[in-house]
């Protein structure tokens, strides 16, 4: 499991998604999580630098977790169907992010969080308790909520789905971003319409639930 977290943490610095020692992630594992260590580069990362957190916080005390383990851990405390968490200061959900904007249904593709927004959550400092608890309330029945003046979080069953998730998610704020340039009022889906799109994903590739 620690090579899947670090191939994962590989793959979002080669998709342009995280840069330098922006974003983190985790997934659950044993009795607790692995989460990818505070303040390295993926280049120097390997699959021993991952950090085994227990839910109470605790870790192997040579070792230092992620500065923001307390949202990592708080998100798999309290949603049991979420095995994964990716955070990213990807580009366009950051721009979006730093507008303090949350993401409304311009685009049915906006299912693929689970609801017909991308809310976000207020600023808090990195790292902080209060950005756990900010965090843990925008994603309410959502997969992925925008951080403001920082990023994104997306949540996912395994590593693959939290990744599908990110990747939706920078896709739909860059074209949101697009769209605003041109429109500031874009036209939206409504709730019956985003209805039948919830239906039409049950059976929908790697999106059916
Ligand atoms: P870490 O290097 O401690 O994971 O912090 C990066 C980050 O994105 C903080 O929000
Ligand atoms: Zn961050």
């Amino acid at each position: 499991m620690q090579n899947q977290l670090l191939k994962i943490a590989q793959k979002l610095a080669e998709l342009g998604l995280n840069k330098g020692t922006s974003g983190n992630c985790s997934v659950r594992y044993e009795d607790g999580f692995l989460v990818t260590p505070s303040g390295m580069g993926v280049e120097d990362m390997t699959a021993n630098s991952m950090v085994q957190m227990q839910l109470d916080g605790s870790f192997e005390t040579s070792k230092k977790p992620s500065s923001e383990w307390r949202f990592h851990r708080d998100i798999l405390l309290v949603r049991p169907e979420i095995n994964a968490v990716i955070h990213t200061h990807s580009m366009f959900a950051t721009t979006m992010a730093c507008l303090h904007k949350d993401i409304p249904s311009f685009h049915y593709m906006i299912a693929v969080v689970a609801g017909d927004t991308i809310r976000c959550a207020p600023y808090a400092l990195f790292g902080s308790q209060a950005l756990s608890d900010y965090a843990l309330a925008a994603l309410a029945d959502r997969k992925a909520c925008l951080l403001a003046n920082h990023g994104m979080i997306a949540l996912g069953r395994d590593l693959e789905d939290a990744l599908a998730v990110t990747v939706e998610v920078e896709n739909l704020c860059e074209q949101y971003w697009r769209i605003l340039q041109i429109n500031p009022n874009p036209p939206l889906l409504n709730e019956q319409e985003m209805r039948d799109v919830f239906q039409q994903f049950k059976g929908y590739g790697k999106w059916a639930v």
